[in-house]
C-alpha cells in the first residue's frame, strides 16, 4: 500500500545556482519526483537564478535534460514532465552585482511561502542574504536554505551565522545536512524512541562501544580542488558523522519538535571530550591499477590533506562514560557502505561454559546500500551436538520487510525540501549546533597543522591505514568488515 501524500501549500522557490551541478543532479529531480508523487501541486513557481545568460525556455530545456539524466524520466511520466516544466522560470542574476535583482523581486508573489535555496559557492551566501533584504524579499514568509559547507572552522561559521542573522531570524534559516534527510537516519530515532526494547539498554552499562562507518569507494573525482582545501574531517566528520553520533547518543527529547531535538543534539556535542592525538588516524589513498593516487588527483604533489580519518571519541556524561565511539570515513575504500553498529556487552555470565564461545548482540543500522536494520541475536546451533551457540541476524532490510514499493524511499533532498516548505526545521542544523561542532573539530585539525606530519598512505580498495585497525585492536576490539 502506497503511503498517503499530503500536498504542501503553494510556494515560490528560488534556486540560486539553479544551473549548477547540485541543482541539476539533486534539487530539480527531487522537486520533480515530489511533483509526480502529488505533493507539489497547484500554483507553484520554481525560479532558477544564476549567472548564465538564459531565458525561461532555455532553462526548461536544461532542466528537462537534467531530469532525463538524474530523475528517472519514464514513458508514462512525459505528461507530468510537461506540467512540471511549466512551473519553471529563470532570472539571470549576479549575487555580487545589481543584475537581475529587481526582476526577481518583481516575480515574487506576496502572501505565499517564499523559499530561497542558496546552491552557490559559500562565499556568496552573505551577498545573497544582503541583496534579498535590500530588494524586500527577506520578509516574514521567506526562508533560506543554505548548502554545506557551513564555514571551514569556528570563526568562519560564526561570521556566516552573524551575516545571515542580520537579515533572517534563526527560524527562517535551513542549514542542510542531507544525511539527516535519509530515511534510515530518521528511523534511528523511531527505533530508539518508538520501542521500549532498546532504550533501557542504550547506555554504557550495556553498550560496549559504537562504530560509525561512512565508506566511499570513489576517489575525489572532479571535486579535487574543493576537497584538497577541506579533507575528510571538514567534509564528512564535522557534519555528517557528528550528526549521526548525536542521534545515537542524545537523550530522549520531550517531543519530536525542532528545538527539543536540536537542544539534545547540542548537549551531546558539548559533552564530547577533546580527542587525543593518539586517538586519531588520518590517511591518504595511493594509486591503484589505472587509478591515480590522491595527490595526483588533486594536482597537489605536497598535499597533506586527509582522504581518510578514523577516531575514537568519548562523551563525558552519565549515559556514555566508559563507552567509546569509533568513527571512520574515507574515500577509495573497499566498498561504498555506511553503517552504525551498536555493539552490546557480553552476557555477564555464561551458563553454557567456555565451549559456547563468546557472543554478543549487535544492532546494525545500514544507511547505504540496502537501507535496513539488523539485530544479531545468539541462538542454539540446530542439531543434537549439545548446547553450541551461534549468532544469527534478525534482518529487517526495508525492501523485504515493507515491500519494494514502501521501501522506495524518497531521496534525502525530496524530504528536506518539502520540510522547508512545511516550515519544519527538525532535520536541519541550528546555528549553535554547527558552531559547537566546529569548536570540537578545530583543535584536531590545528593539531595536524602544528605537528606538520603527513597522513598515512593506504591502498585503494582497502579499509584504510593499518593504524586505523590498531585504534581498535589496542582496545581489544575490531572494526566490522566494510561490505556492501
Ligand atoms: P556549481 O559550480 O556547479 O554551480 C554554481 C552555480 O552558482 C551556477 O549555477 C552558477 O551560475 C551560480 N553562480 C556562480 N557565481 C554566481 C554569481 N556571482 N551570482 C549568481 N550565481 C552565481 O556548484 P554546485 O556543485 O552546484 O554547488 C553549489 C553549492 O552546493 C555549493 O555551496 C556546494 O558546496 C554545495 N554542495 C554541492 C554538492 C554537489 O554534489 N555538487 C554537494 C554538497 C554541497
Amino acid at each position: 500500500m502506497a503511503s498517503r501524500v499530503i500536498p504542501v501549500d503553494p510556494f515560490d522557490l528560488v534556486i540560486f545556482g539553479g544551473t549548477g551541478d547540485l541543482a541539476r543532479r539533486k534539487i530539480l529531480p527531487a522537486l520533480f519526483r515530489r511533483f509526480v508523487a502529488g505533493q507539489i501541486e497547484g500554483d507553484v513557481r520554481l525560479i532558477g537564478a544564476a549567472r548564465s545568460e538564459m531565458d525561461r525556455d532555455g532553462y526548461r530545456t536544461m532542466v528537462r535534460a537534467a531530469i532525463a539524466e538524474f530523475g528517472g524520466e519514464e514513458e508514462g511520466r512525459k505528461k507530468d514532465l510537461a506540467a512540471f516544466l511549466e512551473m519553471l522560470d529563470f532570472v539571470t542574476i549576479d549575487a555580487r552585482g545589481t543584475t537581475g535583482w529587481a526582476e526577481l523581486a518583481g516575480k515574487m508573489r506576496p502572501g505565499r511561502i517564499q523559499a530561497f535555496y542558496f546552491s552557490v559557492a559559500p562565499v556568496l551566501f552573505g551577498d545573497l542574504a544582503k541583496r534579498l533584504h535590500k530588494h524586500g524579499m527577506a520578509n516574514q514568509a521567506s526562508r533560506i536554505v543554505v548548502e554545506k559547507p557551513f564555514g571551514r572552522d569556528l570563526e568562519t561559521a560564526r561570521d556566516l551565522n552573524r551575516v545571515l542573522a542580520r537579515h533572517f531570524e534563526e527560524r527562517q534559516i535551513y542549514r542542510i545536512d542531507h544525511y539527516l534527510g535519509k530515511e534510515t537516519v530518521q528511523n534511528l530515532m523511531a527505533i530508539r524512541f518508538g520501542n521500549v526494547l532498546f532504550e533501557p539498554l542504550w547506555n554504557s552499562q550495556y553498550v560496549d562501544h559504537i562504530q560509525i562507518t561512512v565508506a566511499e569507494s570513489v576517489g575525489v573525482g572532479g571535486r579535487g580542488d574543493y576537497y584538497d582545501r577541506s579533507g575528510a574531517m571538514r567534509d564528512m566528520v564535522q557534519n555528517h558523522l557528528m550528526q549521526l553520533l548525536c542521534l545515537i547518543a542524545m537523550e530522549p527529547p520531550a517531543k519530536f519538535d525542532p528545538d527539543a531535538v536540536r537542544d539534545e543534539k547540542l548537549k551531546v556535542i558539548r559533552a564530547l571530550d577533546p580527542v587525543k592525538a593518539t586517538d586519531v588516524v588520518r590517511g591518504q589513498y595511493e594509486a591503484h591499477e589505472d587509478r591515480p593516487d590522491y595527490r595526483t588527483q588533486v594536482d597537489n604533489p605536497d598535499s597533506l590533506t586527509e582522504s581518510f580519518v578514523a577516531l575514537k571519541v568519548h562523551i563525558s556524561n552519565w549515559r556514555w562514560a566508559g563507552t567509546p565511539f569509533y568513527l571512520r570515513t574515507g574515500k577509495r575504500l573497499r566498498e561504498r557502505a555506511s553503517e552504525i553498529a551498536v555493539v552490546f556487552k557480553d552476557a555477564p555470565h555464561s551458563i553454557f561454559g567456555a565451549d559456547a564461545g563468546r557472543h554478543r548482540n549487535i544492532l546494525t543500522i545500514r544507511l547505504q546500500p540496502n537501507e535496513g536494520i539488523e539485530l544479531g541475536v545468539t541462538i542454539k546451533e540446530p542439531g543434537p551436538g549439545g548446547m553450541r551457540l551461534i549468532d544469527v541476524p534478525l534482518d529487517m532490510t526495508f525492501a523485504e520487510a515493507l515491500g519494494p514499493e514502501e521501501a522506495d524511499f524518497p531521496d534525502a533532498y525530496e524530504r528536506l525540501i518539502m520540510d522547508v516548505i512545511r516550515g519544519n526545521q527538525t532535520l536541519f542544523m541550528r546555528g549553535d549546533e554547527v558552531e559547537a561542532a566546529w569548536a570540537w573539530t578545530d583543535p584536531i585539525i590545528a593539531g595536524w597543522a602544528e605537528s606538520g606530519g603527513a597522513p598515512l598512505p593506504y591502498a585503494s580498495g582497502s579499509s584504510g591505514p593499518d593504524d586505523a585497525l590498531m585504534l581498535m585492536h589496542r582496545d581489544g576490539r575490531r572494526w566490522r568488515e566494510i561490505k556492501p
